[in-house]
């Protein structure tokens, strides 16, 4: 972006620091797009004498960088100092966020519908390191303050919506409970991305992203990434990440820049197509229950008006006939592919109790058999729907 000062008021729009942020011509060679420095090493003009402060990829790398800003503005375009970190994965993305803030002995509350893979590296990697975790219902903000009352919490750590029954919970209110009981509060965003919703406006003190989903897009890359405007807390997470080595490559971190360019033609669609489906598969006989935060029936509906601008494109729902006929349906899809993953260009399907989610059987973040998740794509809509019908019958 250009320097010097800006007012707040003129800070481009969402769609331009998705284009520009990070991605100013190659000053080398005027190259428009930023080039994958697909180096590990830089050449040092005499001991110590570091060109932009370059050294090792592992520390830093020009395209990781590029990417980093790009995620800075498009989470917190107004928050000052905003820093981003990319990783690795999602998932090693949380564990440095983690490792950074908490102790052996800390508490974590998580959402009583987290994300599988969250839940089971608190269950199964970060309980032996000595971390507490407690499943709670964050909807209920009550609750919620109840559970930090009893004994403080580290971290309150909010998924919205969640992956896979779509609950919200209400950024803003947790914000206050948690800061209140002195507790940091992180978001995973990575179902809404930064085109729907931005927690650090609302309060959140991180924000996580698997940016393998709707930030790439197109399902050809695994990344993630931390985004705060807490300085402290950059710094360590960076000292984490550069002292335990989960990095994305060079061109991964392309791959997802390049996909984050379009993030918000491409939100926009997800969200229409997806509350095309939503609405399809509410008046479908064969469909039990549709868990959608775009419909005025979901408990949730209210609070995502209020802090999303849309509402996903990740539709789920349950059928009848239990978990046979669902199992049954992810098979007779056509368009929609089954697999695991979201957020790319192509329509898939899953059947999260045995899929996503099977890490979580037996624990108090079992799904219902009957679960059908939906990644609602950027085919033609109404190929989508025949699709669905099809399947259905
Ligand atoms: C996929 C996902 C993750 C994990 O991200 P990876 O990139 O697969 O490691 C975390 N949170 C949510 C909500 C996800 O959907």
């Amino acid at each position: 972006m250009p320097n010097g000062p800006r007012g707040e008021s003129s800070v481009p729009g969402f769609e331009t620091l998705a284009i520009h942020a990070g991605q100013d011509p190659d000053p080398a060679t005027g190259a428009v797009v930023p080039p994958i420095y697909q180096t590990s090493t830089f050449k040092q003009d005499g001991v110590g004498g570091l060109r932009g402060g370059l050294e090792y990829s592992r520390t830093a790398n020009p395209t990781r960088t590029a990417l980093e800003e790009c995620l800075a503005a498009l989470e917190a375009s107004t928050r000052a100092g905003t820093r981003a970190l990319a990783l690795a994965s999602g998932m090693a993305a949380e564990d440095c966020l983690i490792r950074t803030v908490c102790s052996p002995g800390d508490r974590v509350i998580i959402p009583d519908d987290a994300y599988g893979g969250t839940y089971r590296l608190f269950a199964a990697v970060l309980a032996r390191w000595g971390l507490d975790y407690v499943p709670v219902h964050l909807p209920d903000v009550t609750a919620v303050r109840r559970c930090l009352a009893e004994r403080p919490a580290r971290i309150l750590w909010v998924e919205t919506p969640t992956n896979p029954q779509l609950g919200i919970a209400d950024i803003a209110a947790l914000s206050g409970a948690a800061h209140e009981a002195g507790a940091m509060l992180v978001v995973d965003n990575t179902f809404a991305s930064p085109r729907l919703q931005r927690p650090m406006e609302l309060g959140a003190d991180v924000v996580v992203h698997s940016t393998t989903k709707y930030l790439g897009g197109h399902s050809d890359v695994i990344g993630g990434a931390l985004v705060t405007a807490d300085a402290d807390v950059a710094e360590r997470a960076a000292y984490l990440r550069n002292a335990t080595g989960g990095v994305p490559g060079p061109f991964d971190s392309w791959l997802t820049l390049r996909g984050i360019r379009t993030l918000a033609v491409r939100m926009d669609r997800h969200c229409d197509s997806a509350a095309r489906v939503a609405e399809m598969l509410g008046r479908h006989p064969a469909v039990t229950q549709v868990l959608y935060p775009g419909l005025p029936s979901h408990p949730g509906h209210a609070v995502a008006a209020k802090q999303m601008t849309g509402f996903g494109g990740m539709v789920s729902f349950r059928v009848r006939g239990g978990e046979e006929a669902a199992v049954a349906l992810c098979g007779r899809t056509r368009l929609f592919t089954l697999g695991e993953s979201l957020g790319g260009v192509e329509s898939l399907i899953e059947h999260p109790g045995r899929m996503t989610h099977a890490s979580a059987a037996g624990s108090p973040l079992e799904v219902s058999a009957d679960l059908v998740r939906l990644s609602v794509g950027l085919e033609d809509v109404g190929d989508l729907l025949d699709d669905l019908n099809q399947a259905l019958c």
